[in-house]
């Protein structure tokens, strides 16, 4: 009966305060875009959200070393598309995860220690990882292995891409498994790219010892839940550029990057259950 509700909530303002559940209440989940799939592909874009949090304040950084409260540019519309184009190219979809908080009042990329200050950011970081540990166990428990791909923005190489691995021990068992092919190969996510005409650090015919750029190794998330861990899966931190995640070119980076996707999805990840 919303006339009664509003007719009373029109002689006793109290009774809208007092009313259980208000519509308005911000619930955590609705500040992270979640998608269950059925492919061992995970993806996840924790920088790109643009949402204030309320009764939150943000971030001030007292002692961190790697502090940052900027939003990667366009990563969450990026992978919205990518995550489209994938299910075009696979017929089957992939887990995602993507922020829609702005990274200034919480980082997920970070510690649970680092990663905010306020207690009553707990359950946004919670509303992150929560189904990202879900989508590694789930991946693992049905198809036996999978790969992340974390999706970031940089803007110390523009137009470049690069590969953050923790100088390849998040994708141990990939490596161990297939070899370097897997992860700077033709038929890799990286090497595809590479064919596409994208710059990628460190480049293709690079050693199997080359560092990857210091500041991109790969954060929090590659590092949680990569295969070297418990959770087993593959992770790779992919850093575009800026000019790559441009309003008229993002589009094009995520169709180009489903593209890789669907290779080393069909040389690497096809024949899993
Ligand atoms: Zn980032």
């Amino acid at each position: 009966m919303p006339w009664l509700f509003a007719s009373l909530a029109f002689v006793f303002p109290a009774f809208v305060a007092l009313s259980p559940a208000a519509p308005d209440a911000p619930k955590p989940e609705d500040f992270v875009t979640v998608q269950k799939g059925t492919l061992p592909i995970i993806i996840s874009a924790p920088h790109g959200g643009r949402k204030k949090v309320p009764n939150v304040p943000e971030r001030v950084g007292t002692g961190l070393t790697n502090f940052q409260t900027v939003r990667d540019e366009n990563t969450a519309e990026l992978v919205e598309k990518l995550v489209a184009e994938i299910e075009k190219l696979l017929g089957a979809k992939p887990w995602v995860v993507i922020a829609r908080f702005e990274r200034k009042y919480l980082d997920v990329n970070r510690s649970r220690e680092q990663g905010y200050e306020s207690d009553k950011a707990k359950p946004y970081y919670d509303a992150y990882h929560d189904p990202l540990a879900v989508a590694c166990k789930a991946v693992k428990e049905k198809h036996g292995r999978g790969i992340l791909l974390d999706i970031h923005g940089q803007a110390a190489f523009t137009g470049a891409i690069c590969r953050g691995t923790q100088n390849l021990k998040t994708v141990k068992l990939l490596k161990d498994r297939d070899g370097m092919a897997a992860i700077r190969g033709k038929n890799s996510v990286l090497g595809r790219l590479e064919k596409l005409g994208y710059k990628v650090l460190p480049p293709g015919d690079a050693e199997e010892t080359a560092k990857e750029e210091s500041k991109f190794t790969g954060g929090y998330i590659v590092t949680n839940y990569g295969s070297h861990t418990a959770f087993a899966i593959d992770a790779i931190q992919l850093e575009l550029g800026t000019d790559l995640r441009a309003k008229d070119k993002y589009a094009t980076t995520a169709k180009d990057l489903a593209d890789a996707v669907r290779v080393f999805h069909d040389a690497y990840l096809k024949d899993l259950k």
